[in-house]
């Protein structure tokens, strides 16, 4: 089983990070690791 991937590009910097569903769970909480600014589910696709 395979842990889906998800893809977060900050709609401020706009790094992308590839996240697994703990990590997406502390961007959306805590923002962009890079400039901190606020992500939103519509932020993050599903690979
Ligand atoms: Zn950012």
């Amino acid at each position: 089983m395979t842990t889906p991937t998800h893809t977060v590009v900050c709609p401020e910097c706009h790094r992308s990070f590839e996240v697994d569903a703990g990590m997406r769970e502390t961007l959306l909480k805590a923002g962009c690791a890079v400039c901190g600014a606020p992500i939103v589910d519509a932020d993050l696709t599903v690979e």
